[in-house]
């Protein structure tokens, strides 16, 4: 009899591992672009959810309560770094889960293998503006470096979930084929359009433009971070009509107010952008969103 009851439960073990539904292990990620990533590599083996929202500028989102919640519950946690998404220091501080503590095997700081760009020199002061010791954090803008932030994910889900590792590995490859392949293609529509040269907003771009031999021309923010001003503004049209600069490159959720001046004032046109996924209907995923940029890019470049 205990020899039966002990075959039923080996059976009924099997059959529940076998029709998994997946989901048995919880990724949080601070951004929807990190969340994106994370569901191409962990498939149906883990359930994933953002903090921010798609409509969040990354570096001011507001820390809530439900956050602490949910990160306590966390197997995985997977972040940008680099001082963008400090505001989840607390969040991971407070959740008492050890799993995604700096140290914990569940964290994943994907910024980690980056080469980074616009590292400051010398020393750091407010008048610089909003400037990060460790360089430019917008490096999941760049599609390259969305397989180093799958890598790094893919590498924290077979740390929790040692199980998993083929399944892991392989879908982690398969993401980093189709970005290859979306590169192939980025690269081909951008290398057409007229001018090298662009003015971001913010300096969201750096990795961006870099991969693709794009130039920043001007920034429209005198400063990161910094609010532009009319004298800014026009110093900069004057600029940009000199080399015939024509695109300003802006993220969705800034206000369009100084975007639509420098246009008005230098004769280019500001292309909105969506930067994570989910903040325009179009970018439902990382690879749909960078296929927006790139095609908004060249629009507005023609
Ligand atoms: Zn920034």
């Amino acid at each position: 009899m205990r020899t039966r009851s002990a075959l039923l439960i080996a059976v009924a073990a099997a059959a529940l591992s076998l029709g998994r539904a997946g989901a048995d292990v919880t990724v949080i990620t601070t951004d929807t672009n990190l969340a994106d990533i994370a569901k191409q590599v962990a498939g149906d083996r883990a359930s994933v959810e953002s903090l921010a929202r798609p409509s969040d500028d990354p570096h001011h989102v507001v820390a809530r309560p439900s956050m602490i919640v949910k990160l306590a519950r966390a197997d995985v946690f997977a972040r940008i770094g680099m001082g963008l998404d400090m505001w989840a220091d607390a969040i991971i501080d407070r959740s008492g889960n050890a799993a995604v503590q700096p140290d914990g095997k569940g964290y994943a700081d994907c910024s980690r293998g980056l080469k980074a760009l616009d590292v400051p020199s010398g020393k750091i002061d407010p008048s610089m503006g909003d400037l990060h010791p460790e360089g430019n954090p917008h490096y999941l803008l760049d599609p390259a470096q969305g397989i180093l932030a799958a890598g790094n994910i893919a590498a924290a889900l077979i740390r929790v979930d040692p199980a998993g590792q083929p399944y892991y590995h392989a879908r982690f490859l398969q993401f980093g084929e189709r970005v290859k392949s979306g590169l192939q293609r980025w690269s081909a529509t951008l290398k057409g359009i007229p001018s090298r040269d662009v003015v971001p907003y913010h300096k969201t771009w750096a990795y961006f433009l870099a991969r693709f031999g794009l130039r920043e021309f001007g920034v429209l923010e005198p400063k990161p971070g910094v609010e532009p001003s009319p004298g800014h503004v026009s110093a900069l049209a004057q600029a940009m009509k000199q080399v015939g600069v024509r695109v300003i490159l802006c993220e969705l959720f800034r206000a369009k107010r100084w975007p639509d001046l420098l246009a008005s004032q230098s004769g280019a046109v500001a292309a909105f952008v969506p930067t994570s996924v989910g903040a325009d209907p179009q970018a439902d995923s990382y690879i749909a969103m960078c296929d927006t940029i790139v095609q908004r890019l060249a629009g507005a470049a023609r």
